[in-house]
């Protein structure tokens, strides 16, 4: 792992896209298949493939532990490394003390043998597991020989390499390393769910042999919102239809034989808490990927998402809740049936194929779709969505009847007309006890945006929306992922995404954004979505402007 290490130092020292892929597609080109097949799975930030369910069950508390008796340091010292640095791996790192009597601890990590170690600690069970993962993770911290590598073996471990690479581009490289099509790389990744094996056939010339992986869930193809009233020229190229914009929780379904998984925006398998739906679509034969969205409905009434909130992250769902909150899930594309990965078809097709794949019934519906006229008039749209509002749902979704499925990607293929006020999704990044009867509670917040380059900049703080068991219930999450010592503001792992209502946008010193928020109020706590998809400075910066231009100010 010393290669890996300087090889993750190299790629963080440069700045161009091109280069960073240069650096690694010569080290991949360098290993053997096994140390490939574990490196590429690494250099996602990922101790595992992504359709393997297994994680190391470890946090910063353990890895700390496991550190302290590997190479002994002060926790004074340490506090002081993580302001440097904002990272647990690049404050760890330097404490590094390799082995004194190398006859004794002789053992060398490589890609592949560390990943060993990963699958016996995912593997640790029983009472004594807790025990098991620390003495591994002290095992693989007293094999690293230098700052780099154990910087960078700390990173995988925590789940973030933080060096300007993204899955996307870790594919190129394998492109690069094995003269293979990038796009074809990627698609392999999707459909395959596995970098590390797409690697290694990569090399061999053999990505068509790779199959659907089922139980793997790919990301979310995502809408750009488009403001009620405006000008709707994003309309005039191209074919659209119309759905429904459903106001529940995105779904993947994932069926094979007899299995079906459900799976939500933050690619967790949330099939527990909807068995009506897995067991509907069980009864439909075939195998077959769906995206769609679950939504709360009695009878023939649609409920608003707040219903919907007794059913979210359960575990298990008694007969009672199954009654009171009864949901159908509406299905509005299929990315993949049987052995063929769909995505790179036109809508239209996969609608066709959608057709042919489920018929509605009790908790599983095909959403309705309708075709727009070329460059469609305003009323055309409107009266479009007044209709889906009176049916119940949020408003429509306008989608290009040529588009690809795009994995991940927002962008101007899918528009969702909204007509509210924008609330912005932003992640906590540290926060405080409260004052009065919230004083034993960690109940403000102050929140961030993510920047153009990936970093997270504050933008405000709140006090107000969430109810006292929400912020009971999170106050123990907050103090069990402390970053730094603490004092009054504790920064905490940036993880709990909240949605925050505002009145108006302003430019501030105040915050890091350069902007900040009156009258901000949290309107609820958004688990389904993953830090990486909150808003950006961008989004800031189009909805201050558009406030700008409702009052006839200029931007
Ligand atoms: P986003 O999900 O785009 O970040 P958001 O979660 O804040 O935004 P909205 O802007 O209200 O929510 O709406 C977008 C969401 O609408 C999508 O994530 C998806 O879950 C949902 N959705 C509802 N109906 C559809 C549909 N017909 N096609 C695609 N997505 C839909």
């Amino acid at each position: 792992m010393i290669r890996f290490g300087q090889t993750c130092a190299a790629i963080a020292a440069r700045a161009g896209k091109l280069e960073k892929i240069a650096v690694l597609a010569e080290y991949f080109r360098s290993l053997d298949d096994a140390d490939l097949r574990a490196a590429a799975r690494f250099f996602t930030g990922n101790p595992f493939a992504a359709r393997d369910d297994r994680s190391l069950g470890i946090g910063w508390r353990t890895i700390v532990a496991a550190a302290k008796s590997a190479w002994g340091f002060e926790e004074a010292q340490l506090g002081t490394n993580y302001r440097e640095h904002g990272d647990l791996g690049a404050a760890l790192g330097p404490f590094v003390r390799p082995a004194m009597d190398l006859a004794l601890f002789s053992e060398t990590l490589t890609p592949a043998s560390l990943y060993s170690l990963f699958e016996e600690i995912a593997a640790a069970r029983g009472k004594s597991a807790g025990r098991k993962r620390e003495a591994l993770c002290e095992r693989i911290l007293r094999a690293c020989t230098d700052g780099t590598e154990a910087t960078y073996v700390i990173k995988i471990m925590t789940g973030d390499l933080r060096i300007g690479l993204r899955e996307g581009l870790v594919a190129d490289a394998v492109a690069a390393a094995f003269n293979r099509d990038a796009h074809e790389v990627r698609r392999a990744v999707m459909a395959a769910g596995d970098i590390g094996a797409v690697a290694v056939a990569a090399r061999e010339n053999c990505l068509g042999d790779l199959r659907v992986a089922y139980g793997s869930p790919i990301g979310f193809m995502l809408a750009t919102p488009m403001l009620y009233g405006s000008d709707y020229k994003d309309l005039c190229s191209g074919m659209w239809l119309a759905e429904e914009k459903f106001d529940g929780i995105r779904a993947q379904a994932h069926k094979v034989g007899d299995n079906v998984r459900l799976f939500s925006r933050t690619l967790n398998d949330v099939t527990p808490a909807y068995p009506e739906v897995a067991e509907a679509l069980r009864t439909i034969p075939g195998d077959f990927m769906l995206d769609g969205e679950i939504v709360a409905k009695r009878g023939e009434n649609v409920l608003p998402f707040r219903y919907l909130q007794a059913r979210l992250q359960r575990k298990t769902i008694d007969p009672e809740l199954l009654k009171e909150v009864p949901v159908s899930y509406f299905v509005f594309d299929i990315l993949a049936k049987k052995e063929d990965f769909l995505i790179d078809e036109p809508l239209v097709e996969r609608r066709e194929r959608l057709a042919e794949t489920i018929v509605s019934g009790k908790h599983l519906e095909l959403a309705t779709f309708t075709r727009l006229s070329e460059a469609p008039a305003p009323e055309e749209l409107h009266e479009l969505f007044d209709a889906a509002r009176a049916r119940g749902h949020e408003g429509i979704m306008l989608k290009r009847t040529d588009a690809p499925y795009h994995p991940g990607r927002r962008g101007k293929w899918w528009l969702k007309l909204k007509r509210e006020l924008s609330t912005l999704d932003v992640v906590v990044v540290a926060v405080e006890w409260g004052h009065g009867k919230r004083a034993k509670v960690l109940s403000d917040y102050t929140f961030a945006v993510r920047g153009r380059n990936g970093e997270l900049l504050t933008i405000g703080k709140a006090y107000s929306g969430l109810t006292d068991a929400e912020i009971a219930e999170l106050t123990p999450w907050f103090l069990a992922h402390q970053r730094g010592n603490g004092g009054h503001a504790i920064a905490v792992e940036p993880k709990i995404v909240i949605e925050i209502a505002f009145d108006i946008i302003q430019p501030s010193d105040l915050h890091e954004s350069g902007f900040s928020l009156r009258f901000p109020r949290i309107v609820r706590i958004r688990d389904d979505k993953p830090p990486e998809e909150i808003d950006t400075l961008d989004r800031v910066e189009q909805i201050y402007r558009e406030m700008l231009t409702r009052e006839g100010l200029q931007p």
